[in-house]
């Protein structure tokens, strides 16, 4: 028989299985059973995962039949552990001989030398493995390859469907079982809702066909629907996208105009899939070349993964999701997401879960500055989770649970109230000073970006805001906000805070905060580029119509302004200079505030090396120590491979935080700090101990920050800081929580 037509008996006869038994057990051994048939093998044997990493032998035709259930092996161990781990096939003439052969004796597979082993897999997620053997040593043919390539595809959507399960061996199907998950906490917080796929995922019901015809016209006819969409995509791109996503769109293109891509989709259909199952399989091998391309290329190659699913949703005739779809109290999941995006969900989110994404990014600091709760790289969620699907997050340990069963919920929701108890104690410190017990006071700000920040100013106890992120107003529209939008936005924020004081910081785009509607040149290096006060001394017009936005809002309230990112005096002297002039014009027409504070973020280490004359002329000085922490150490701070290596208690950083200190009291400018680090109780213990009188935090944190100081002497950490610094360690953490005892 020809491959197709191998391909294509092989999978009407899975079809006639699937009709004719109800048993899940007697399908997996028909199953076997034909496919020895038909290729003329001695074995073949089924594997499916149990849990996370556990494949068992659920089917097998020639091996003994007493190991079905009792075989099991770990993701990565044999060769059948190593085909589930590594998605790749195995085809040898001498198995035992291959690199991680385990012999397993009770299966009697000793006399099959042959061994041709593929992943059941579904668009790059493992869900078993099926193998064939044979005793003459010989390689599987491609043709043979390719046909158990095919029946492993729809192998795999009957998995999922849960179309193998039976009573005596339950193999519960992914996306029906509960799951655990882990990962890095960019946001602490419980939240308990349902998925909302930020990119819904679908699951295919039809894998095989038997009128190939039928099924090729109904993939061109969707391939044309997206064709479509991509032209008008570009088309809309041309006028008002940055050059990076026009690119993506453009290469979206190519790939959508690939005669290769719709070619194998076709031969996968004549092998006798459905045009859904073949958009899939195509997927899973896109999926499996990702993950061994190189960086530049997986980008790419996440391109043609995110057409595979367009295409899919066409074929299905689903639409992008629309706001009916959102479910109750969603908890957001995506792979990765810009700040813009995520701005767009508005307060709806009760959580965010990223598959890659980290914690340094913008759309974490978004994330934290709406207190919503956050998982960073939970490797492995986007292919489990299902729109819908019940969700907590303990974002404290930072533990997932998808679908979780009644004890998980209920320990969950007790860790709930124990935090809303310690809220309440915290809450009780509200109004009194962050003063140390050796009569110390350190000054409690907030960090805010957003309007609706600014009503827990009052709950959390802050004196003022030390940072309001400009930025965020302007990652949220899809175009430049006018001048009078935002001078209303400055009133109110002035109108919120009360008498409180609030540092409103210019626009700090650039890096990855990116705006659409500013163009820019793609860059190398865009941490190290064209950002913050660059851009606003470059365009001038931007920087000039913010300030007089701000000075507008302030109208005659004290106005104070910091410029982000001043890396000599220089930039700071010529953003005051502008400062300065634009208040001189407005002052001609309307009431200006009756005091200003012009302030520079340090955030570069060559400012705390600036002539005297710059810490002289400077109104106050706030540390951006997410900035300057990934400057000093040369960590990008959005990378999570090197940004934990680096903490903020490394001796150096302290040292050198500690010279800024010193400057700044010799020429008495008032200084903060308002990086994350300041949300950190011993962080912030420390920094207050070498001299910080004012720290900025998000609200949720100045609670216990607040409670960490009152339990102190600060001079007792200054002391430790001292001996430990003068030993030979690198991180003052262990010498700190020495000091504070049990
Ligand atoms: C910082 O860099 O520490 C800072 C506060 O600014 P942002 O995190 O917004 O860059
Ligand atoms: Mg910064």
């Amino acid at each position: 028989m020809k491959e197709a037509n191998k391909s294509r008996a092989l999978l009407h006869g899975l079809l006639e299985i699937l009709e004719d038994v109800d048993d899940g057990q007697s399908r997996l051994d028909r199953i076997t059973d034909r496919i020895t048939n038909i290729l003329q093998t001695d074995v073949c044997s089924i594997y499916l995962l149990r849990s996370a990493d556990t494949l068992e032998l659920s089917a097998t035709k020639g091996l003994k039949a007493d190991a079905v259930h009792l075989t099991r092996l770990r993701l990565g161990e044999g060769l059948v552990g190593r085909i589930a781990k590594e998605l790749n096939p195995i085809n040898t003439a001498n198995a035992p001989a291959e690199q991680g052969f385990r012999y397993m004796p009770e299966t009697g597979e000793e006399k099959f030398v042959s061994f041709l082993g593929l992943p059941i897999m579904q668009r790059g997620t493992p869900l078993g493995v099926l193998v064939v053997q044979s005793r003459e040593s010989r390689k599987f043919s491609d043709d043979e390859v390719g046909t158990l390539k095919i029946v492993a595809t729809a192998l795999a959507d009957m998995t999922e469907l849960g179309k193998f399960v039976s009573d005596r061996h339950a193999i519960a199907a992914p996306h029906t079982r509960s799951a655990q998950f882990y990962g890095k906490v960019g946001q602490e917080g419980v939240a308990e809702g349902h998925v909302l796929l930020h990119e819904s995922r679908v699951v295919v019901t039809n894998p095989i066909a038997d009128d190939p015809q039928f099924e090729i016209e109904r993939l061109r006819a969707s391939i044309d629907t997206l064709r479509g969409q991509v032209d008008e995509m570009a088309a809309t791109a041309r006028l008002n996208a940055t050059k990076e996503q026009r690119e993506i769109i453009e290469t979206y293109r190519m790939f959508a105009n690939s005669r290769g891509w719709v070619q194998r989709m076709e031969t996968n259909i004549l092998n006798g899939l459905s045009a859904e199952a073949s958009v899939e399989k195509e997927q899973s091998d896109t999926r499996t070349r990702m993950n061994r391309a190189e960086p530049y290329l997986r980008d790419r190659l996440h391109d043609l993964d995110d057409l595979s699913n367009r295409l899919l949703r066409t074929l299905m005739g689903l639409t992008q999701l629309t706001h009916a779809d959102i479910p109750e109290n969603p908890v957001l999941i995506a792979r990765q997401i810009g700040p813009g995006e995520l701005l767009e969900y508005g307060n709806k989110l009760k959580g965010i879960v990223l598959e890659e994404g980290s914690i340094g990014s913008h759309a974490t600091i978004i994330a934290r500055a709406k207190g919503i709760p956050l998982l960073v790289q939970v490797d492995g969620i986007l292919s489990e989770a299902l729109n819908g699907d019940a969700i907590l997050i303990d974002g404290e340990a930072g533990t997932l649970y998808l679908r979780p069963d009644e004890d998980v919920t209920a320990a969950v929701r007790s860790k709930i109230d124990v935090r809303h108890e310690q809220q309440i104690r915290y809450q009780k410190l509200c109004h009194l000073p962050a003063t140390s017990r050796d009569d110390v006071t350190i000054q409690l700000f907030m960090n805010a970006g957003l309007l609706s920040n600014l009503p827990s100013i009052e709950s959390s106890g802050a004196e003022g805001v030390g940072l309001f992120r400009t930025e965020l107003r302007f990652l949220a529209a899809n175009r430049m906000p006018s001048r009078s939008e935002l001078a209303a936005q400055y009133s109110l924020v002035l109108d919120s805070a009360g008498n409180r004081p609030v540092c409103f910081r210019t626009l700090d785009i650039g890096s990855d905060k990116l705006v659409s509607y500013i163009k820019r040149e793609e860059e190398p290096n865009p941490a190290l580029g064209w950002r913050a006060i660059r851009i606003g001394l470059d365009r001038q017009y931007i920087l000039k119509m913010q300030l007089q936005a701000l000075i507008r809002g302030a109208g005659k309230r004290p106005l104070s302004v910091m410029f982000p990112l001043v890396a000599e005096a220089e930039e700071f002297e010529e953003a005051k200079e502008i400062f300065l002039r634009v208040i001189d014009s407005e002052k001609e027409k309307r009431d200006v505030p009756a005091s200003v504070q012009i302030g520079a973020m340090l955030e570069t280490p060559s400012l705390a090396f600036a002539p005297d004359r710059f810490f002289d002329d400077v109104d106050f000085i706030s540390i951006g120590g997410n900035d300057l922490k990934q400057y000093f150490f040369a960590a990008d701070r959005q990378n999570e491979r090197v940004r934990r290596r680096y903490p903020t208690l490394n001796t150096s950083y302290m040292r050198f935080v500690q010279h800024v200190v010193d400057r700044c009291q010799k020429s008495k400018t008032p200084l903060s700090y308002c990086g994350e680090a300041a949300a950190r109780p011993i962080d912030a213990l420390c920094l207050a101990a070498i001299g910080l009188r004012k720290l900025s935090m998000r609200a949720a944190s100045i609670g216990r920050v607040k409670h960490q100081i009152r339990q102190i002497e600060l001079a007792k950490i200054r002391h430790a800081i001292d001996l430990a610094q003068r030993s030979s360690v690198t991180n003052l953490r262990d010498a700190i929580i020495a000091e504070l005892g049990p």
